[in-house]
C-alpha cells in the first residue's frame, strides 16, 4: 500500500473534520496530571463520562501530592460513573503515590516510564506524551481506531498492538498525530459500530469493507454536513 492512498485518507477526513475546534469532544484537561488521570479513567468508557466528573476530581484533587493521599471511597463516589470505579479509584492513587515518591512528583516524558504506572498501558501512555508534551510516539489504538482501520482495510488484525505496526507502517509520520483523533470522532459520526452511514461517508470509495451499505435513500454525502 503506498503513501497516496493513506495521504487521502487523512486529506479526506481533515477536510470535514477541524481538529482544532472538536477539542471539546476529546478529554478535558489543563496540565499533564490532569490528562494522565483523565486518560486512565477514560478506560472502557466515553470521554464525556470522564469529563462529567474530572471538574470535582481535579477541584479537590489539584495535583500528585493530594490524590496520593486521598482516600480511595471518596474517589469512587466521585469516579463512580466511569465504571470500573473500583480498579480505577486504587489505579489513579497508587499512580499518584508513585509519582511522588519516585519521579517527585513530575509525569515522566517517555512511554517506557509511564507503562511502569498502574492503569497505564500503551495507548494511554501515546495519548499522555502527545498532549503532555507534544511527543508523537506512536499511534494510539483505541475502539474507534481499531473499528475504522479494519473497515477501511489498513490492517487484518483485530489486536491493538498489531494494528499499530501495521498504521506505523502505511501512514508518514507526519500523519501519526492526527489518526487517533481522525478516527475516533469518524467512528463516533459515521463509521459507527452498530449502523455505519456509509452513504454519508467522505473515504466510502477507499473502504474495502464488504458489508459497507451504499442504497440509504435520501441521505446527503457527508461533506455538506457534520452529524454530531
Ligand atoms: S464506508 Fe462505511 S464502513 Fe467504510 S469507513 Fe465509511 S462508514 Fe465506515
Amino acid at each position: 500500500m503506498d503513501n497516496s492512498y493513506t495521504d487521502e485518507i487523512i486529506d479526506r477526513l481533515s477536510s470535514i473534520y477541524d481538529l482544532s475546534i472538536l477539542k471539546d469532544e476529546f478529554l478535558h484537561f489543563e496540565n499533564p496530571y490532569q490528562i494522565l488521570i483523565a486518560t486512565i479513567l477514560s478506560a472502557q468508557t466515553t470521554d464525556k463520562s470522564v469529563n462529567s466528573v474530572t471538574r470535582e476530581l481535579f477541584f479537590k484533587y489539584p495535583g500528585v501530592n493530594e490524590l496520593a493521599d486521598a482516600e480511595q471511597t471518596d474517589i469512587e463516589r466521585i469516579i463512580y460513573v466511569t465504571g470500573f470505579f473500583h480498579a480505577k479509584a486504587k489505579n489513579i492513587i497508587a499512580t499518584a503515590k508513585i509519582l511522588k515518591t519516585s519521579f517527585n512528583g513530575i509525569i515522566p516524558g517517555t512511554s517506557e516510564l509511564l507503562m511502569t504506572l498502574p492503569g497505564v498501558g500503551r495507548k494511554t501512555a501515546l495519548i499522555v506524551l502527545e498532549n503532555a508534551f507534544g511527543i508523537i510516539d506512536g499511534i494510539a489504538v483505541d475502539t474507534h481506531v481499531k473499528r475504522v482501520s479494519m473497515r477501511l482495510g489498513l490492517t487484518d488484525s483485530s489486536d491493538p498492538v498489531k494494528i499499530e505496526k501495521d498504521l506505523l507502517l502505511i501512514f508518514k509520520k507526519s500523519h501519526w498525530g492526527r489518526i487517533n483523533r481522525l478516527f475516533i470522532i469518524h467512528g463516533r459520526r459515521i463509521c459507527s459500530a452498530k449502523k455505519p452511514l456509509c452513504e454519508r461517508c467522505i473515504i466510502s470509495d477507499l473502504c474495502k469493507w464488504d458489508k459497507k451499505s451504499m442504497d440509504r435513500a435520501g441521505i446527503e454525502p457527508a461533506a455538506s454536513t457534520m452529524p454530531r
